[in-house]
């Protein structure tokens, strides 16, 4: 019988003498027995992905006492910004924070973009912003600010887990304190709208006021993934110089095109990353407060993200994780993806880098 021919025998024999017996725990590729040296500890284990204390990305955890903070020795601080009091729509991204620590099995090696950002990089998840109130926009953006501004003093890269998009702005009051930076914005909303209700600092417009505080250069600004209802609220995008790349665009330019009309804008100016989970299409990301149907798919978002490898990234966000209406966790599952892509990109900012060692 054709079909039932045996493995011819020294093949067995090779295979077995290479991958049974003493040599069953042997990885014999070198760059992935490099990677097993880095994520299995000396008695042979990983810790179990479903036990301990959670943390965003699993990283180590530091407790900051906020009133004299202390990020000596670190690189990249993963901060939590559970705060909601700037959504025009559905709330709950307050949440954000909360539900993307749950995710486990995100990393730790990243083979798209080959590295171990949480052993590559002196990472650790510092907690929430200490808010003084949760009642108040006005204070939560001056604490936001407060928290961030600490961080970058300490010559450390924040990357922040929303809450809802208003925080972009108050982070990028004290990440781009000594003058603009360029902003690679992805979302469904371009987020430049103006006053809503006589207040001006929702979460559908921090890069209008990013750019009119001098936070952000416009003429180096890219936002992806735009659509919906709302296009009417967002000439400033256009009038300010930014460029404007529409979902329904994406599939016929193709993703790469998209990365290469980013890594031009941008070149080797410091950059923020501001990822919004709504730029996802509502069938991989429903857990969101103003969800919009035609996005971008997860496999080409993590597509887009990996394409920037290498940029200047100076800090970053991911925001609008709503779990409550994440029946799934796959939109927490997403975001956390997201934001371990994000963190390794930060393996390879010249304004980061790697660990030395
Ligand atoms: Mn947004
Ligand atoms: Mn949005």
């Amino acid at each position: 019988m054709a079909n039932r021919e045996p493995v011819p025998p020294e093949e067995l024999a090779r295979l077995r003498a290479k991958y049974s017996g003493d040599n069953v725990g042997v990885i014999h590729q070198p760059e992935f027995a490099r990677v097993a040296s880095r994520v299995i500890d000396p008695s042979g284990t990983r810790s179990a992905p479903f036990a301990g204390l959670t943390s965003l990305l699993s990283a180590p955890t530091r407790r900051i006492d906020w009133s004299a903070p202390d990020f000596a020795g670190l690189q990249v601080a993963l901060l939590g910004v559970p705060m909601d009091l700037g959504v025009s729509n559905r709330n709950g991204s307050r949440f954000g924070p909360r539900a993307l620590r749950t995710i486990e099995r995100i990393g730790p090696y990243n083979p798209n973009l080959d590295c171990i950002p949480t052993v590559d990089l002196a990472v650790a998840d510092v907690g929430d912003v200490p808010f003084r109130s949760r009642f108040s926009l006005e204070t939560a953006h001056e604490d936001i600010t407060r928290a961030v501004a600490a961080i970058v003093a300490a010559g450390v890269a924040p990357l922040s887990v929303g809450g809802d998009h208003s925080i972009s702005l108050p982070i990028l009051r004290a990440v781009a304190a000594d003058g603009p930076v360029c902003l690679v914005h992805i979302d469904a909303h371009c987020d430049t709208g103006g006053a809503f209700d006589g207040e001006r600092f929702h979460h559908g417009g921090p890069f209008r006021h990013a750019v009119l505080e001098g936070l952000i250069d416009p003429a180096h600004t890219i936002q992806i993934g735009i659509r919906g209802s709302s296009e009417y609220l967002w000439e400033f995008s256009v009038d300010s110089g930014m460029t404007v790349i529409h979902a329904e665009e994406i599939g016929g330019l193709g993703i790469p095109a998209v990365i290469e009309t980013v890594r031009s804008l941008v070149g080797n100016r410091p950059v923020y990353l501001s990822y919004d989970i709504d730029s996802l299409d509502p069938a991989f990301a429903p857990g969101t407060g103003t969800p919009e149907i035609g996005g971008l798919t997860t496999r080409e978002a993590l597509e887009l993200v990996r394409g920037f490898r290498g940029l200047n990234l100076v800090g970053g966000d991911l925001v609008e994780v709503a779990p409550q209406y994440d029946a799934t966790t796959n939109t927490a599952h997403a975001g956390a993806q997201l934001l371990f892509e994000i963190l390794s990109l930060m393996v390879f900012s010249p304004s980061i880098g790697a660990r030395a060692g």
